[in-house]
């Protein structure tokens, strides 16, 4: 309840500011700023609640339920949406954020939320605005990072075999303001992705296999057992991609031993959401 009240009280607020504002990198105004620090103190109270909704047999297990969790997923389209990214798009959006902006590193808030204290722990990396409002809203969780330790960093999450998820407000893609790195197995966007499409969205690229190159999913099967999004399946017991279910992270490209997997551009990419001249400027001008 002590959750559900602030929510109720400030969502209202954060969707008309992201419907009517469209403001680019680092022009966010002193409410917006607020509203979204407010947000973040109360956000893992809001990832319980809907961790609760997705385990309840009723909703998460049938397929009425599983619509009503689908409604409840467009009626908050107006909070931020997250892209799955590569992670040499990850590198290149840091690279990109302004000199004088900020990036800290704090708790991934799915994991605070719910209790789970798996490592690595430390994995939600807030740029620019966002690393004001998480640093207003958890002081001595958030820790400032230079560049240099970001990539470092976002290096080591991939060894960890972490997803990287850009989350942007609504209208502004620019708006920018977390590199999410997050395992399906705690992650609420991803969990609520996986259940009804909704909550976080395919990225501009997608795998692709060499039939050839590839040993076969019995001798090898790296990339089913990697794959978050079950995107994997056998076609003549090699490995084929479901283009409809990767999300192009990226992660059965790095893990392949036999480099046979890579990334493409995704077909008829919707890039509304994700700052795509910031993590991939050669398809902007296809896009
Ligand atoms: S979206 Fe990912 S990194 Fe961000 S809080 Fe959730 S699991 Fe953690
Ligand atoms: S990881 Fe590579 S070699 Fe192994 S099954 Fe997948 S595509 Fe084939
Ligand atoms: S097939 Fe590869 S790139 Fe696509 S979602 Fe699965 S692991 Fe990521």
């Amino acid at each position: 309840m002590s959750t559900i009240v602030p929510l109720l009280l400030v969502t209202p607020l954060i969707a008309a500011l992201h419907i009517f504002s469209d403001s680019g990198y680092a022009e966010e105004s002193k409410l917006q700023l607020y509203l979204h620090a407010f947000y973040a103190k109360i956000e893992p109270g809001f990832v319980w609640l809907i961790d609760k909704l997705l385990k309840s047999r009723i909703l998460g297990g049938t397929r009425p339920g599983r619509f009503i969790l689908k409604l409840i997923g467009k009626a908050l389209w107006f909070l931020p949406h997250g892209v799955v990214i590569d992670h040499e798009a990850a590198l290149r959006l840091i690279d990109e954020i302004p000199e004088d902006s900020h990036i800290a590193v704090g708790p991934c808030i799915c994991k605070m939320g719910i209790g789970a204290k798996a490592e690595p722990y430390y994995t939600d990396m807030v740029i620019m605005y966002g690393a004001s409002a998480y640093k207003t809203a958890h002081p001595d969780e958030f820790k400032f990072l230079t560049k240099e330790e970001a990539k470092k960093l976002l290096k080591d999450f991939r060894e960890n075999n972490l997803v990287h998820e850009v989350f942007a407000c609504f209208r502004s893609k620019n708006w920018a303001f977390v590199i999410c790195n997050c395992d399906a197995r705690y992650c609420i966007p991803t969990r609520s992705y996986i259940l009804t499409k909704e909550g976080v969205y395919p990225g501009p690229l997608v795998a692709q296999v060499d039939f050839e190159g590839c040993s076969g999913l019995k001798d090898c099967g790296t990339c089913l057992n990697i794959c978050p999004f079950k995107a994997v399946s056998s076609n003549d017991g090699k490995s084929n991609v479901d283009v409809n279910k990767c999300m192009g992270c990226g992660l059965c490209t790095y893990r392949c031993p036999r480099a046979a997997r890579r990334l493409v551009p995704r077909e008829n990419y919707d890039p509304r959401f994700l700052p795509i001249e910031h993590t991939h400027p050669w398809l902007v001008k296809k896009s």
